[in-house]
């Protein structure tokens, strides 16, 4: 008989797809099946094997979708078949997840099955906006709660007389109820003035917050337009501000900078940017994928010995390349009679990463600075150079080598996908970014065909070409990062804020 596979519960996290834990993320690159929920990241099911069976189990309560009985049938099924499954939950499985019902259906079975944790919405919306949800002398404890009841009631169901005794509240799945269990703490005796924070998809690319008191939070939502799904914090930790914000003396300080360029892009620069008390915006405008038929790079990968140099003029470009090289059944060794070129310290890094030390690195981290660079190094024309690039790359790397008598081929390693950013995202950054960061010619194009208006903020680029891309809309590029690198981008934006902030004030 085939032996039963392992049904996995697995929390995703909150919606940052770096926020799975190292053993979620294994499980999840090895599963035969994969069992995902509404709330699980989608970049994560990017994670699992090609050929791995993904079912979406989205429970949204208006598309009439599957049951959890039907769910739990089809854990077992799989299970019972042979395959590891892996049940990908948002946050943590077993904090209003149903691990429970679906461990017991497996259970009963003869399926096992295995809980593992992942960081809850509960915990991670206020770390988001920078809140500690205990903190000495004025919280030694933290209540979670559903608005809703298992059997669907909602506010009028909760025990006020109980909730009112207890320090900081946190409610979830409580955006619809909001109003009302804010009235039953106040009927049943709490401060009106007591400090409420909202945060909406906490740690996701469109998270959005707002602070009150229990007097006034419904309506600052309401006027905001804050949506599901939100956790709501109530209590003295919920005025902290972001704690980096009273440490801080940058000039970014409160300053709301929009981000753009891929989702790992974005992240990091959010990160970046909130350790310097700034508010990110984010907004992905691209996403890479890996997933180039280009045959040239098949070719090109096989027969890599016709090569003198290989030119990297992107970090992308050296996964793109890695990832089919490592497919054709090769590793770096085969790259020892190559030469090897990057375009700059992030590109080097990733080169690094697959063993390989780069022969040169541009000084001037542009296509026409690489371009230069291997010109000046390789001398003779004549030499046969790879350039593994985007779908997208501009022509001034290969021209410029042609023109130097070198022949190029250019093979696409990844795709870069235009995202349209919605509207309501639109809207935020038009009415309130004070600054925005590109880091490719791509995401410049895009944030044209949204419809940005960018003329009263400050407009900060990863390089020349970009900035170029930005001139070439006719958008005003205020400066130009000295590295092409992401810390580098925030380190020039913190400069041109104090430079604005001592002759204007703006970002102070
Ligand atoms: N198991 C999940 C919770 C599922 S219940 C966890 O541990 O996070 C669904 C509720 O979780 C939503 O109504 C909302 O209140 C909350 N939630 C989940 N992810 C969220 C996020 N990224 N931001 C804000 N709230 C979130």
């Amino acid at each position: 008989m085939k032996r039963c596979g392992t049904v996995y519960l697995v929390g995703a996290g909150p919606g940052d797809p770096s926020l799975i834990t190292l053993s979620g993320m294994r499980l999840l690159k090895r599963a035969d099946v994969v069992i995902y929920d509404r709330l699980a990241p989608n970049a994560l099911l990017s994670m699992c094997r090609t050929d791995a069976i993904k079912i979406d189990a989205g429970k949204s309560s208006d598309s009439g979708g599957n049951s959890q009985d039907a769910i739990n049938a089809k854990l077992i099924e799989h299970a019972q078949r042979g395959s590891d499954v892996v049940r990908l939950k948002g946050g943590d499985p077993g904090v209003f997840g149903r691990a429970s019902e679906e461990q017991a259906a497996c259970l009963e079975h003869g399926v096992p099955c295995v809980i593992v944790p992942g960081i809850s919405s509960c915990l991670a919306a206020p770390a988001a906006m920078g809140i500690a949800t205990t903190q000495r002398g004025c919280s030694r404890s933290f209540t979670v709660l559903s608005a809703r009841s298992s059997d669907g009631g909602g506010a009028e169901t909760l025990d006020y007389a109980k909730l009112v005794r207890d320090e900081t509240l946190i409610i979830m799945m409580g955006r619809k109820e909001l109003a009302a269990i804010c009235n039953g703490l106040i009927e049943a005796g709490a401060d009106p003035s007591l400090p409420v924070a909202c945060v909406e998809r906490a740690t996701m690319d469109q998270q959005r917050q707002c602070r009150g008191t229990l007097e006034d939070i419904a309506e600052i939502v309401e006027r905001e337009g804050l949506q599901a799904p939100m956790v709501t914090i109530i209590g003295e930790v919920a005025a902290t501000d972001d704690c980096t914000a009273r440490f801080t003396k940058s000039p970014l300080l409160n300053m709301k900078v929009a981000v753009t360029g891929s989702q790992a892009l974005c992240a990091k620069l959010a990160v970046a940017l909130m350790a310097r008390g700034a508010d990110p915006i984010r907004c992905p405008m691209i996403r890479i994928e890996f997933s180039t038929t280009d045959p040239a790079l098949e070719l090109a990968v096989n027969a890599i010995d016709q090569f003198d140099w290989i030119a990297f003029s992107s970090a992308n470009g050296v996964r793109g390349f890695f990832k089919r090289l490592i497919a054709a059944k090769l590793d770096s060794r085969t790259l020892s009679n190559c030469r090897i070129a990057s375009v700059g310290v992030a590109t080097s890094r990733e080169l690094l990463k697959h063993g390989v030390r780069t022969d040169i690195q541009s000084e001037i981290e542009t296509g026409a600075g690489l371009a230069d660079a291997i010109i000046d190094t390789a001398g003779d024309s004549g030499q046969c150079i790879l350039l593994p690039r985007s779908d997208k790359a501009l022509a001034t790397l290969p021209d410029r080598l042609e023109s130097a008598g070198m022949n190029v081929t250019q093979v696409v390693a990844y795709l870069t996908v235009a995202i349209a950013p919605p509207t309501i995202l639109v809207d935020q950054i038009n009415t309130s970014a004070d600054a925005i960061l590109f880091a490719s010619p791509s995401a410049v194009k895009c944030a044209g065909d949204a419809g940005l208006c960018l003329d009263d903020k400050l407009i900060v680029c990863i390089g020349e070409t970009t900035a170029a891309a930005c001139t070439h809309k006719h958008m005003k590029v205020h400066a130009v990062a000295k590295r092409a690198t992401a810390e580098s981008m925030v380190d020039t934006l913190e400069w041109l804020a104090s430079l604005n902030a001592t002759e204007t004030g703006v970002g102070a």
